[in-house]
């Protein structure tokens, strides 16, 4: 019997299609990270990200079309700000079932509108389809200075792991809808602290945690009385629900004594944790417990199919 895509899975179907793919060398990154790097400038990469939402896996069309169309845009935005960089335009593709309203697409590109103007991203043009469902797809491209650019390939058994703001309420408070893309914070953490490795998580804590690790080839120790939870947020949904659209990185034992140096003298205007620490890759990724009681979180999150 044919296997299904089901039986594949996300991150099975992306390995899949990757083995099939060869790039030339002004590719420096291509699939496996936030965002494709590429060569550009002399100084510079470009970025090239894209990203899709559909009715009835990202939204329902009971939720405002504005949000929906700002968050479509969102989470391309958090994606570079996930690589250290800066993002510039944006192509989007619209599907539409022919009976939805006017209003809603116009409400949908309006908050697509409204999020590209505040990170000063240029919307340079797109297309539109009938679908079945309605969905947005956005190409988007952006920059890094070659010495700001963090992959998350690139952390060392030994750094310390942190985490912005806090996280397991997006879906409760409606954070998923309305976030703000990490760009201002990403962009003083490459030019203060220059991380190692740095990812925004959309799969949740632990998955995308697992993204690094996997990627860089390491395990981890996180500890439960670290992890910054949301009020109301259970440790499961801090552990495991994606959307939180936060920052994961990973420092060095010098820089990252400098970051909890500056954070005690609350020189950060936005909150970061420290969560734990980087081992070796036979360990797996280890949660200790407020009882310091070990186990093995499996690679589990959110993925599709
Ligand atoms: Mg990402």
């Amino acid at each position: 019997m044919q296997k299904k895509i089901k039986d594949i899975g996300e991150l099975g179907l992306i390995r899949k299609l990757s083995q099939a793919i060869s790039t030339d060398k002004s590719v420096i990154k291509g699939i496996g990270d936030d965002a494709a790097v590429i060569k550009f400038t002399a100084n510079k990469y470009l970025l090239f990200k894209t990203d899709m939402v559909v009715e009835g896996e990202h939204f329902t069309r009971k939720m405002p079309a504005r949000l929906i169309g700002r968050k479509a845009l969102a989470r391309n935005i958090s994606d570079i700000a996930a690589m250290g960089g800066i993002p510039t335009y944006a192509v989007i593709s619209l599907g539409i079932p022919p009976l939805v309203k006017a209003t809603f697409v116009m409400e949908l590109f309006q908050g697509i509108n409204e999020i590209a103007k505040k990170f000063h991203i240029n919307i340079v043009g797109g297309d539109t389809s009938k679908a079945s469902k309605t969905f947005i797809s956005i190409a988007l491209l952006g920059w890094v200075e070659k010495s700001k650019l963090v992959l998350r390939s690139t952390a060392r058994k030994g750094d310390l792991i942190f985490v912005t703001g806090n996280l397991g309420a997006s879906f409760k408070t409606g954070k998923h809808l309305n976030f703000t893309p990490r760009i201002k914070e990403s962009r003083f953490l490459v030019g203060k602290y220059k991380p190692t490795a740095m990812i925004d998580i959309s799969d949740g804590l632990v998955l995308d945690l697992h993204h690094i690790l996997e990627a860089s080839r390491c395990g981890a120790f996180i500890y439960e009385e670290f992890i910054p939870r949301a009020p109301k947020a259970g440790l499961h949904n801090a552990l495991y629900d994606g959307e939180d659209y936060e920052l994961l990185f990973t420092l060095p034992g010098t820089k990252a004594a400098r970051l909890i140096r500056n954070l005690r003298k609350s020189r950060h205007k936005f909150p970061i944790s420290c969560i734990g620490e980087l081992v070796d890759k036979k360990c797996g990724l280890i949660f200790i417990d407020s009882k310091y009681r070990l186990s093995k979180l499996a690679p589990r999150g959110f993925t599709h199919f």
